[in-house]
């Protein structure tokens, strides 16, 4: 490389990685120099030193330089953002068994400089946007041996966007912990809090998880926009004739309705779907939730926080004095919870709640192993709805083909026509190339009767009450997949994924 010297006007950028290793300890500038100078040493030798320096434009300190070194000096132009990412990984090494609370100050101090530094900031500023204008319901942000990878969850599935340098992860991880009011200099263990994001008209509520790994740490940030439109009923994707006999509920006063799915499966949209329905001037209606996740009008959320012993079943205990006529409890995690959920619903309450199942009817089984007795499930249950997501087709790059041997067996096995057109998306810039845009549910959904009440509580199989079921017509999750499916709206691989993991 050419030198170039403080009288030339020109002064050639470089990368400090090109230098490495650089001057350190005694031979290195204090790192609060380099910091409030932006100016870095590359390489001393005998007769020349090389420095690197963010403004070449700053005279009184090429001048103070030249007086300090009082010795031959090559200036050469460095990147902010790569200077600052050089005193994090500096700072994050000097971590390791630093006692003194002054070095834990002064690094505090350059931290909370490195990270509210503008590219830094603009970085994860960008890359926050990004996930929201992409429907990301999370962001990914892991720091590994070389470099840190940033991904977003989008529709179910996890995608790279973005690699970071590895000595610019310190800044970032500092910026999201100043952002969430964390401990910038806790990098052992783990932290959550929450940042509230205004992005035009949209509040994005993000909760912040991190985690020390082998590397670094592990970010992640769960996205959720307070404003967004809330899914109605009719949008969730339940066929017209499941509608009408949920939509029948509605008209219940006392009960118990369960949604059953596994995690991320939709049951909270589900829910609040039904909660919105029933909303009225005549009812109260509270609910419990971990954590809430859509604020609506007119309704009472309660977050549950188990670190000050507000649990859903002492949480429920309190709710049942405050006159409710309906109560939403985000999930029956225990015994408690269950009996408490099944005497609101005997004394008058209409009680929503979810429960990790496989279907709608293995909600029955669950409950009774927690200690429900039958006689009193078959007097509250009124209905029971199993979902899970599937994605969309790619509208923009859909195409009709034929169904392969394998989706011929599958849609014969459940009495649809083999040969039924089905589609699938082809990949273009508006799905990312996946040829999937968007998520809508599968539902299986049935609501009780006499016969299903008196079944209950004879303590019947459920093998008997399933076979019960399918005389009743009552459509199972693989049949409204297999329908949505010939509809054009999903995949069979979908279904498949979605129901058999
Ligand atoms: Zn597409």
């Amino acid at each position: 490389m050419e030198d170039n010297f403080l009288y030339d006007t020109t002064v050639i950028k470089v990368s400090i990685a090109d230098f490495k290793p650089l001057p350190e300890a005694d031979n290195q500038y204090p790192l609060e120099y380099v910091e409030k100078y932006s100016v870095i040493k590359l390489k001393e030798n005998e007769d020349t030193v090389y420095i690197g320096i963010c403004s070449t434009g700053d005279n009184a300190l090429i001048e103070n330089l030249r007086n300090f070194h009082k010795k031959r000096i090559v200036f050469y132009e460095v990147d902010k953002s790569e200077l600052a990412g050089y005193l994090g990984e500096k700072l994050s090494l000097s971590d390791e068994g630093s006692g003194s609370r002054q070095v834990l100050d002064n690094e505090k101090l350059l931290l909370d400089k490195l990270a509210n530094d503008a590219p830094i900031i603009n970085l994860v500023n960008s890359v926050m946007i990004e996930a929201v204008r992409k429907d990301a319901s999370d962001i990914h942000i892991e720091c590994y041996s070389d470099e840190a990878v940033v991904r977003y969850r989008i529709d179910g599935y996890l995608h790279t966007v973005q690699h970071i340098e590895k000595q610019r992860f310190p800044a970032v991880s500092s910026r999201i912990k100043i952002m969430a009011n964390l401990n910038i200099m806790e990098r052992r263990l783990p932290q959550d809090g929450r940042i509230t994001v205004h992005l035009g008209d949209d509040v994005i509520d993000l909760r912040v998880s991190i985690i020390p790994i082998a590397d670094g740490e592990s970010i992640v940030l769960r996205l959720f926009n307070k404003n967004k439109a809330p899914i109605q009923m009719d949008l969730l994707g339940i066929e017209e004739a499941e509608l009408v006999s949920l939509k029948k509920m509605f008209g219940i006063t006392h009960g118990l309705v369960l949604v059953s799915g596994p995690t991320g499966s939709g049951k909270t949209t589900t829910l609040n779907a039904l909660l919105r329905e029933n909303r009225s001037d005549a009812v109260k209606i509270i609910t419990i939730e971990d954590p809430i996740e859509y604020i609506t009008e007119g309704i009472n959320q309660i977050q549950t926080n188990e670190r000050i012993g507000l649990t859903f079943d002492t949480i429920l205990r309190r709710v049942l004095r405050q006159d409710p006529n309906i109560i939403m409890v985000g999930e029956i995690r225990d015994t408690q919870t269950a009996e408490l959920a099944v005497r609101a619903a005997l004394t008058g309450h209409l009680v929503f709640s979810t429960l990790h199942t496989k279907d709608s009817i293995s909600v029955i089984t669950r409950l009774k192993n927690m200690g429900i007795e039958p006689y009193l499930l078959a007097a509250v249950l009124k209905g029971s709805i199993a979902q899970r997501l599937v994605r969309k087709i790619c509208r923009h790059c859909a195409k009709q083909r034929q169904p392969s041997k394998h989706e011929q067996e599958i849609l014969k096995s459940r009495g649809f026509p083999s040969d039924s057109k089905l589609s699938e998306g082809q990949g273009c810039s508006s799905c990312n190339n996946t040829g999937y845009r968007g998520r809508t549910g599968i539902f299986e959904l049935y609501t009780s009767d006499e016969e299903l009440e008196s079944m209950i509580s004879k303590n019947l199989r459920e093998a008997e009450i399933r076979a019960y079921l399918t005389s009743k017509k009552v459509k199972t999750l693989t049949d409204d997949g297999l329908q949505k499916a010939i509809n054009g709206i999903t995949t069979i691989s979908e279904v498949e994924r979605a129901i058999f993991g």
